[in-house]
């Protein structure tokens, strides 16, 4: 059985590199006769593998020693708490809602203070990035927040907002390492690992030094507290220790690829050949606007739901997995994260090509 190319939205597709050198030090790890998955979070092995793996993304990233990188749980969807609980001194916050995550993070942050939906592209299904140059900011807002890529609709934000002056909180789950940031524009970024970096388990957050205060909301769970885990440099308690392993091994792999210019390269790539076909096809289409087109999630239709299904079950088949959408919005979704490779979009379009020789008539 070879690998089959897999467009999962996450937990989603890792180098093979990185998968074989984890499977060849699975018994061993470097001659510590042990795997690291049974390894303490307190031994030296340990701890020169998180202290290497937060040392690769910071020069990945190019991110400010007034940073700190935190390696944690509770998947993204935790830090839709965290965040509140944690910045919301004014019990205060700005959202702007372009898609279920961004949402779900405002719900949550409902719960917690009075949280301003200040900007969102609901009334088109999400299907774009609304203009956020100038927007209604709260006075007294605690932050602004958004999702940068969207990974269900597959919009991404071009330009940041202007938060006017309000620290940016991004959820950047799904574009994470895809292309350089200036980390300078925000004050928080965080991210599940299982989109663009790898397992599932581990959350990412990036986090500018002055926002990270022992005054947090009553009641926050001291798992919650950013303080908590910065003093402990993420050994607070035991972390998802294989996880950030393997993550490490991404930044390695994404070092020796060339780094985050040589990423955007690629992806760009990646995203033009999926989306020069979709704009030329008869049969296929994609679904947001072209401006705010995402380079990691790539969401098209046919326009039927019968030949939706028929393709997706030959796409299987043909070794093209989980090209379904999302659950709640259908249709098809090619996830083009880093570790996909360009063979393996050439790939999918070829098979496109075929299917919409077949069947273009059905339409
Ligand atoms: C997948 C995803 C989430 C949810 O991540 P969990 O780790 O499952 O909580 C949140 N935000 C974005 C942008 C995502 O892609």
């Amino acid at each position: 059985m070879g690998r089959i190319y897999n467009f999962s939205a996450g937990p989603a597709v890792l180098p093979e590199e990185v998968l074989k050198e984890a499977a060849e030090e699975m018994l061993d790890y470097k001659g510590t006769g042990m795997s690291v998955m049974e390894m303490s979070h307190r031994s030296k092995a340990f701890e020169e593998i998180i202290q290497e793996a937060e040392k690769d993304l910071r020069e990945l990233m190019n991110i400010p020693d007034n940073y700190k990188v935190l390696f944690v749980q509770g998947g993204a969807s935790q830090q839709f708490a965290a965040v509140p609980m944690n910045l919301m001194k004014n019990k205060v916050a700005d959202y702007i809602v372009t898609g279920q995550w961004a949402k779900k993070a405002y719900l949550e942050a409902c719960l917690y203070g009075k949280a301003n939906i200040i900007a969102s592209s609901a009334d088109k299904t999400f299907s774009y990035i609304p203009d956020c140059s100038d927007l209604p900011v709260s006075e007294d807002a605690d932050y602004v927040y958004i999702c940068e890529n969207n990974t269900i609709y597959g919009t991404k934000f071009k330009t940041l907002p202007n938060t006017k002056g309000k620290p940016l909180v991004a959820d950047v789950s799904s574009c994470i390492l895809s292309e350089p940031v200036d980390v300078t524009k925000y004050g928080v970024m965080f991210a599940g690992a299982q989109k663009n970096i790898g397992p599932a388990g581990v959350v990412i957050v990036i986090i500018r030094e002055d926002l990270i205060t022992e005054d947090t909301l009553p009641g926050t769970p001291t798992m919650l507290k950013y303080k908590i885990h910065a003093d402990n440099n993420s050994l607070y308690n035991t972390p998802p220790a294989y996880g950030i392993y393997i993550c490490g091994k991404v930044f390695k792999w994404v070092k020796k690829m060339g780094g985050l210019e040589v990423m955007k390269k690629r992806n760009e790539e990646k995203a033009k050949i999926l989306y020069d076909f979709l704009d030329e096809s008869k049969l296929f289409k994609g679904t947001v606007a072209k401006e705010d087109r995402s380079l990691m999630n790539v969401p098209f239709i046919t326009g039927s739901d019968e030949l939706d299904a028929k393709f997706i079950k030959e796409a299987k088949a043909a070794g093209f997995e989980n090209l379904k959408g999302h659950r709640t919005v259908g249709g098809m979704r090619a996830s083009i994260y880093n570790a996909m490779p360009i063979d393996g979009v050439k790939a999918l379009v070829e098979f496109m090509k075929k299917f919409e020789d077949e069947n273009l008539s059905r339409l």
